[in-house]
């Protein structure tokens, strides 16, 4: 299967030799590098950063995650080492291992894997596998912290790169959200109404720390999936007045509003900002206060391309994934989580041609697996979620490897108090029906 890591560097390379830019082309030549040189350029800079991709422009907080240096033999090593490596410490490791990828992990890491799905999948996916001693996530860092709540005591979760973080997840620390709560506290009081809802519930993405799932979880809050927003949207105002959605606005808005929610009634909270840049009026009148935050893979998505792809594919069927802005959800013909893309596509009896606004990763697979129809991305500018870049192989390789050797290394843990109220969060979700 063709990677897109292994076209990025084909095109980069092109680009480098010919000095022309390749249909499309990348938004960074820097993608045809190793992860490893960010891991290093971070360690001589002491900042920390999230690498070439949608989210290199984002301010990665001081606080993130950094990984050490990838040894040297991991670095070097072919493709095709890699690969005999892996397998190798696979077939030693046997059920004691499970392998998860992210539907957005590049291919050459996805290969390797035992489940692929979106993060929620994933983490049901390992409590399958009771009896693994390690489960490696090939995802980012909120997603390993998810499957460390979820999973055994016992059970090791391992992200192969630290640095894989989530620049969206990143918005909403603990902090400002608690700064938040305090100010809204002022406003709106705690007294429930007459009809016994709360001021305000908290209600995050699964796109965050597990300190914040910890935070709806002591407040009366809950977790929700692009799946499931609707339903916990709805789940929220039986029990509130009012929402506090974060850290994806456009998930926020774009689920609210299909909830018949007016804009009008959906102020942004800037976390930089007293009150967070609003009025105490506006906070009052408000139904949902978004938080500012967004993903920088789906913000990259626009109007203008759905226009050109109808333009260049009449009929064409544009899907797009609700963490894109609202316009742009606006004008596709659907929007919905990986898994409704994925449905969407596998229901398509006759030949038909999608565009979709998500990760290319995702798209350039869901191409290889129905060649019958014709799917492409929004966005013919190759940019993957550079989170999820920073696994490669090599990685993976090492963290087998060292399993392998009784070496346990790069495990996510989240502390006992923090796992206590994010599963209560979590399973506040589960229960939530529509
Ligand atoms: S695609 Fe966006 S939300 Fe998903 S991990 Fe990457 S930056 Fe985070």
């Amino acid at each position: 299967m063709s990677s897109v890591n292994t076209a990025i560097q084909l095109i980069t390379r092109e680009q480098a030799e010919n000095g022309a830019a390749a249909k499309g082309g990348t938004c960074s030549p820097a993608l045809a590098k190793g992860p490893w040189d960010y891991d290093l350029a971070e360690a001589l800079a002491g900042v920390p950063a999230y690498g070439p991709g949608a989210s290199s422009a984002d301010v990665a907080p001081a606080a993130t995650p950094r990984q050490g240096q990838l040894p040297e033999e991991y670095k070097r090593a072919s493709d095709a080492e890699l690969g005999e490596r892996i397998l190798a410490a696979k077939a030693v490791l046997g059920d004691r291992a499970v392998i998860l990828g992210h539907f957005y992990q590049r291919d050459e890491v996805i290969q390797y894997a035992d489940f692929v799905g979106d993060s929620f999948q994933l983490a049901n996916a390992a409590l399958t596998r009771p009896d693994a001693e390690a489960i490696v996530f090939c995802g980012v860092h909120f997603m390993a912290e998810t499957a460390d709540i979820l999973s055994a005591p016992e059970q090791a979760v391992i992200l192969p790169n630290l640095a894989a973080g989530c620049s969206m997840a990143d918005m909403a620390d603990a902090d400002s959200v608690a700064e938040c709560w305090e100010q809204l506290e002022e406003i709106f009081g705690t007294e429930p109404d007459a009809e016994g809802r709360v001021p305000v519930i908290p209600v995050t993405y699964m796109n965050s720390s597990a300190a914040l799932k910890a935070f709806c979880g002591e407040n009366g809050g809950i977790v929700c999936t692009s799946s499931n927003a609707k339903t916990v949207l709805e789940w929220a105002f039986e029990r509130g007045q009012r929402v506090l959605f974060f850290p994806d606005q456009h998930l926020g808005r774009n689920t609210a509003k299909a909830l018949g929610v007016p804009l009008e009634q959906m102020p942004m909270w800037n976390p930089r900002k007293d009150l967070g840049g609003n009025d105490e009026q506006a906070l009052l009148d408000s139904r949902v206060i978004l938080w500012h935050g967004f993903c920088s893979v789906h913000k990259r998505f626009n109007v203008a391309q759905i226009e050109q792809a109808r333009a260049d594919f009449p009929g064409v069927q544009v899907i797009v994934h609700p963490e894109c802005p609202m316009e742009v959800v606006d004008a596709a013909d659907s929007a919905g989580s990986t898994d409704f893309i994925k449905k969407a596509i596998a229901a398509a009896t006759e030949p038909t041609a999608f565009a979709i606004g998500t990760e290319i990763n995702m798209v350039n697979r869901l191409a290889a697996e129905y060649p019958q129809h014709t799917i492409f991305c929004l966005d013919p500018v190759i940019c993957p979620c550079s989170t999820m870049y920073r696994i490669h192989p090599g990685y993976l390789a090492w963290v087998l490897e060292e399993l392998v050797a009784g070496r346990i290394v790069n495990r996510i843990t989240v502390a006992d108090s923090v796992q206590d109220h994010a599963r209560t969060a979590l399973e506040r979700m589960l229960a939530a029906r529509p």
